[in-house]
């Protein structure tokens, strides 16, 4: 198939989380299965001076924006397999020193910024030489770009390709005031309660749900709990209409990027069969996150935006109770000001016992997941998750909560005590945390019992074969029931 992917970031171009993740995975897996994949992405300031092959395409958009003309150029270029990515340019709304926001605060022209990208999405659809077949957009950024497919489709684009939208997280819609539709240009037929209007104001995330072929979240558990009133952040009811199209599909992980024994980041390689050097990823990262260095005590991990979803305040509150007990704990995040400051107060209470780096670094954490014992994903909710997936490969059990991919991809001793690889609990409280802490030092406390808890982990396989398949099935039938009428 012919296949042009759509997102606002993309590995390792530019990232904020795991969609950018997945859309490179996906990417180069569509590629290397042997279909014509592409990736559209804004060009972001740094990456040009990162990437010095990027080349200049003779391309130009001008886009109406409302009232407005904004031009815009188009970088591109090749990865390794196969895989071209586009970058759209127009240095006004990209080359910032955020992708979504500074100092914490939302740039306020995002509805500008990303409904020029949707459209450039959908002239790129339209006029590229190779006609892609399938046009499959990531989240709110580009949620737009359905309905405005439609639009060109009734004046006059005589074919245009099926379309998928994959949610990475429902929490995040993209809602603008009312204004912000006449921006998008469409005709005022599109601004109601079937479409992509929401309480008055304009929801891209809405509005890509309601006119796309067919629609994706990154677990399967999560595609049932975002039709209920509990997980639907106020969509469940337009989710639950469309739910004959709603299909869940477990993220894959890049081990090419996540693995332990071809990995420039770790200090020592390690596998399932020879797991010394792991031990010495432990002892590294303890001296450089200056905790006391020891290899029998328990070492755990955590790697998260800091934001309410991640279970933040059941963490702090179950590690000020289980920090009396001989364990460590190495956190590497940034987001909320109150919950930064949290885990540095909770460093400065345990000196010996928390190390806490605030800020953004790819390398520590492939460090900080090679050398944990276990490793933390409380969420309130998680749509897939992939620090539990990287963290069962480098051999740190999680402790998750069953909640969305997370449920998904861990097993506990309840299910299956032969093939129990970490430990889950359900109750969102610091108490059900600590206890699941609790079970953890049990196990940690039985080296056999704790390596076969770990030798389950590190075999593990989430690579992308299996769910490439799922994904070409879902563009199948996006093209076999496009969307033919409002
Ligand atoms: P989400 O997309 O909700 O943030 P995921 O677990 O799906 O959560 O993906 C998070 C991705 O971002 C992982 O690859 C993780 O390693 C990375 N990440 C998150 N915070 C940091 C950080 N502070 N430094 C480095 N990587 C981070």
């Amino acid at each position: 198939m012919k296949i042009l992917l759509a997102s606002s970031e993309v590995h390792p171009f530019s990232k904020t989380g795991g969609l950018a993740d997945m859309v490179g995975a996906l990417g180069k897996a569509l590629a290397g299965a042997g279909h014509e994949a592409a990736i559209v992405t804004p060009l972001y300031r740094g990456i040009r001076e990162k990437f010095p092959e990027l080349r200049r395409e003779d391309w130009h958009f001008n886009i109406l924006l409302g009232e407005e003309w904004v031009q815009g150029g188009l970088w591109s270029t090749v990865l390794d397999g196969g895989l071209k990515i586009y970058f759209v340019e127009q240095p006004d709304f990209f080359d910032r020193a955020g992708i979504y926001h500074e100092k914490n605060i939302s740039y306020p022209d995002n509805d500008q910024r990303f409904i020029f990208f949707s459209k450039c999405v959908v002239h790129l659809a339209r006029y590229l030489p190779w006609r892609p077949d399938l046009v499959h957009v990531h989240d709110w950024q580009v949620g737009l770009v359905p309905i405005l497919m439609q639009q060109q489709k009734s004046e006059g684009w005589g074919n245009p390709p099926a379309t998928c939208l994959t949610i990475h997280n429902l929490a995040y819609q993209g809602v603008f005031g009312p204004e912000a539709f006449t921006l998008t240009n469409l005709p005022r037929d599109f601004f109601t309660l079937e479409g992509a209007e929401f309480y008055g104001g304009l929801n891209c995330l809405k509005a890509g749900i309601a006119f796309v072929d067919t629609i994706t979240t990154v677990s399967p558990r999560y595609a049932r709990e975002i039709t209920t009133e509990e997980f639907g952040c106020g969509l469940d009811g337009l989710l639950r209409k469309r739910r004959d199209r709603l299909f869940g599909i477990l993220n894959g992980v890049d081990y090419n990027d996540w693995n332990t024994t071809n990995n420039p980041n770790l200090f020592k390689p390690f596998s399932v069969t020879s797991i010394a050097g792991k031990k010495i990823n432990k002892r590294e990262l303890q001296k450089f996150v200056g905790l006391p260095v020891n290899e029998s005590t328990p070492l755990f991990g955590t790697i998260t935006r800091l934001a309410e979803q991640k279970g933040v305040d059941i963490q702090l509150g179950a590690l000020a109770e289980m920090l009396t007990s001989n364990i460590q704990f190495v956190l590497l995040g940034s987001g909320s000001p109150d919950f930064e400051k949290g885990y540095q107060t909770l460093a400065r209470r345990f000196p010996d016992k928390v190390a806490v780096r605030i800020g953004y670094d790819e390398k520590l954490a492939h460090r900080i997941e090679a050398a944990c014992d276990f490793y933390l994903m409380p969420s309130a909710f998680e749509p897939c998750g992939l620090n539990q997936m990287y963290s069962l490969r480098y051999g740190a059990l999680p402790i998750v909560r069953a909640t969305g991919g997370l449920d998904d991809s861990v097993i506990d001793f309840v299910q299956d005590a032969k093939r129990a690889n970490g430990i889950k609990f359900h109750e969102y409280s610091n108490q059900a945390l600590a206890k699941a802490i609790r079970k953890a030092l049990a196990i940690y406390g039985q080296p056999e019992l704790f390596r076969r808890y770990q030798r389950n982990a590190m075999k593990a396989d989430f690579s992308w074969e299996q769910t490439l398949g799922e994904y070409v099935r879902v563009y199948e039938l996006a093209g076999n029931c496009q969307i033919h009428a409002m």
